[in-house]
Formats: structure tokens, C-alpha cells, sequence
């Protein structure tokens, strides 16, 4: 090689290697500044995912305690087909719950009162409905060999006030409470409640009713006519009342069949005292 050749080679390097480095040089630049755009984006996109995060959540919030609430609504709803809610306030219902915490107004008398058609030891009245259903456990007790006969049924404010002054004057309060309700308290008002007898206890309201072939009746069928016995044996805790198994509740065939196959009283059934 000449040297004028190779100076020229020089040249031809030097220019070469400096268009490298330029290219280098731009490239470097180049790919900082797009680091840079690319940390600034990043850095917008995880302001934004903060912000969206953030509303997430607090829109999310609201939401996740109402999902909260709604998985745990199921809940109380499941426990009132268990226990149902006790009716205290529609006093023309048939469920209405009527006992020493839950009384009723003086003023009520039901608007649909018959007078009951069966062997009665006093001329007595209930509510259509239940008088309709009584006739019918009477008729199933007569076909099966046992002669009912209703005592008392429908009793005023004023009526049950004067009984239960009349129970006190014997029994004093103490005793007066486990068998007498006091005005306002007795499911009599209601029209819906019978208390049943038979021959067999010279017509009276004895517990001994409750061993007779015809207490037994009751125990076993009355539910089939939609009545209970409102207060049995051995539940005098729970109702306040002594055990009177003369004493029927109707509630229709339906709620007293579930009370009477629960065991049950109606509190219990309930659940609430
Ligand atoms: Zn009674």
C-alpha cells in the first residue's frame, strides 16, 4: 500500500469508526430518551391503576358490604322459616300471638263472631272460621266414640275482667296468674280459643280431662282441625300457665299441624315469650 493510500485508509477508518460512534452515540440517546417516556408512562399508568385502584375501591366497597350483606341475608331469612315471626299486632289474624307479654286492646271484639252450634254446657260464641273447624273435630270425636262439649269461647274485655278479679279473690294473684289472664290477655278475646269438656269430668275444667278418652282425643286430632292445646303439660315456663288440656287454640290447619308435629308450644314455635 502507498502511503497516500494509506492515508487514505486512514481517513476511511477515522470517518467510518466516527459514523459508528455517531450511530452509537444516536442510538444511546435514542433509547434513554425512550426509557424515559417509557418510565414516564409506566409512571402515569401506575398513577392511573393507583386512581382506578383507589375508585375500585371505593366504589367497590359499597358493593363488597352489600354482596356482605346480601350472603349474609339468607341467613336471618333461613332462621324465619325455622322459627316465623311471631304475629302481635294484626289482631284479626288467626296467628295472632295473645299471652301475658302480648295483650290486646280493650275495645277489641272480632267482627265476625257466631254463635257456636254444638253440645255447649253455656250458650258460647267464636269467630266463623274457628266455630266452622270446631264443628268439624267435634263430628271426627263423635265418630270416634267421644261426645265433646264446648264451655266457654268467646269472652269480652269486661267479661274476662271480672273472671280474673273473680280467680284472685280465690287464689290470690300468684295463683290467679297460672290460670286466669288478666283482661286483654286471653286468647278468649280473640274469639278464637274453646275450652272443651266431656261427661266424663262432670262437664268441668279439670286437668284429669287430660288422661280421659276424650283429652286424649284432643291431644292427638285437634290439629288436624287446625287447633292446638294452647297450654300443655310440663310447659307452664314457657307459656305462663298452668297445664289446661281443655283449653284450643285454632290457627288453622296449617300452622297448627307444624306446631303440633314441632312439639311445640306456640311461644317456642315462634320464638319469642
Ligand atoms: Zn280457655
Amino acid at each position: 500500500m502507498r502511503i497516500k493510500d494509506k492515508k487514505r485508509f486512514i481517513i476511511a477508518c477515522g470517518g467510518l469508526a466516527a459514523i459508528v460512534i455517531l450511530v452509537i452515540v444516536v442510538l444511546t440517546i435514542g433509547f434513554m430518551n425512550n426509557n424515559k417516556t417509557q418510565t414516564s408512562a409506566n409512571n402515569k399508568q401506575n398513577v392511573e391503576t393507583t386512581t382506578v385502584q383507589t375508585t375500585t375501591a371505593k366504589e367497590t366497597a359499597p358493593v363488597s358490604n352489600s354482596q356482605t350483606v346480601a350472603v349474609e341475608q339468607p341467613v336471618p331469612v333461613e332462621t324465619k322459616d325455622d322459627t316465623k315471626n311471631a304475629n302481635t299486632t294484626s289482631t284479626d289474624s288467626i296467628t295472632m300471638l295473645v299471652n301475658k307479654n302480648h295483650s290486646i286492646a280493650a275495645s277489641y271484639v272480632p267482627a265476625d263472631l257466631v254463635t257456636v252450634n254444638l253440645p255447649s254446657t253455656r250458650e258460647t260464641q267464636m269467630r266463623s272460621v274457628a266455630a266452622e273447624a270446631l264443628v268439624k273435630l267435634f263430628n271426627a270425636a263423635s265418630s270416634a266414640g267421644y261426645d265433646l262439649s264446648c264451655c266457654s269461647g268467646y269472652r269480652s274485655y269486661e267479661t274476662q275482667s271480672e273472671l280474673y278479679a273473680w280467680n284472685v279473690d280465690i287464689y290470690g294473684v300468684d295463683g290467679a296468674e297460672l290460670v286466669s289472664a288478666r283482661p286483654g290477655m286471653s286468647e278468649h278475646q280473640l274469639g278464637l280459643a274453646m275450652d272443651v269438656t266431656s261427661a266424663t269430668v262432670g262437664f268441668d275444667l279439670l286437668e284429669s280431662f287430660g288422661s280421659t278418652p276424650e283429652g286424649q282425643f284432643l291431644k292427638d286430632n285437634a290439629y288436624k282441625y287446625g287447633f292446638i292445646v294452647r297450654y300443655p303439660q310440663g310447659k307452664t315456663e314457657i307459656t305462663g300457665y298452668a297445664y289446661e288440656p281443655w283449653h284450643l287454640r285454632y290457627l288453622g290447619v296449617d300452622v297448627a299441624t307444624e306446631i303440633y308435629n314441632s312439639g311445640k308450644t306456640m311461644e317456642e314455635y315462634y320464638g319469642t315469650n
